[in-house]
């Protein structure tokens, strides 16, 4: 969080921090009755990920949030595209990603008592935080992990790489003769391990 700067009006309180588009409190809709919801639209957000996942665009949908009988129950349509490579050809691709996600989260602290929540019970259930913020992001990275594809292809018919020259077959001419050796092979050819015998 960047310090406020002396002398500015604090930004205006929001549901949802500009920085933090997958961040909410949800006091307010906890305040209301079972059944009450809010919708948010994603626009362009981006978050912070694993270092081996590169998204290629900025996610965008909708995101619903409604009060459960037991805490708040996030709906998430989220679209956004995975930037990784080709299995076949190694070229550069974009994946497409549809994610969704429904979690519960269950609270932390009664919102009426203040009181805190036993959590013994549920240990492993999602909370919302002591000041009643539901996090979504980590469902959205994980959403983002499970709709990673295992082999991506730039094309459903790629047809990878040439065994003799190493390119893409795709790409050129691989019509070659046992002589015709690629130059840039034929350098390695030169190179060869010293053996001591
Ligand atoms: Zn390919
Ligand atoms: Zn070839």
């Amino acid at each position: 969080m960047p310090a406020r700067q002396p002398g500015r009006d604090p930004a205006p309180m929001t549901a949802q921090a500009a920085d933090r588009p997958f961040l909410w409190n949800v006091a307010g809709l906890l305040g209301d009755a079972v059944g009450a919801d809010r919708a948010y639209d994603i626009a362009d957000a981006t978050i912070e990920l694993p270092e081996e996942i590169t998204l290629a665009e900025p996610i965008n949908g909708r995101v619903r949030l409604i009060h459960t009988n037991r805490g708040v129950l996030a709906q998430a349509r989220l679209r956004t595209a995975l930037a990784t490579e080709c299995v076949r050809c190694l070229r550069p691709t974009t994946v497409p990603l549809d994610l969704t996600i429904e979690d519960e989260f269950l609270p932390s602290i009664d919102l009426a008592s203040g009181k805190a929540v036993p959590t013994d019970e549920e240990p492993e259930a999602l909370r919302l935080s002591d000041h009643h913020e539901l996090d979504l992001e980590p469902s959205v990275w994980d959403a983002i992990s499970l709709a990673e594809p295992i082999a991506p292809l730039d094309r459903p018919d790629c047809p990878g790489l040439c065994p003799t020259c190493g390119l893409p077959l795709d790409e050129g001419s691989h019509d070659h003769p046992d002589d015709d050796i690629d130059p840039r092979l034929e350098a390695l050819r030169g190179f060869r391990p010293e053996t001591t015998d």
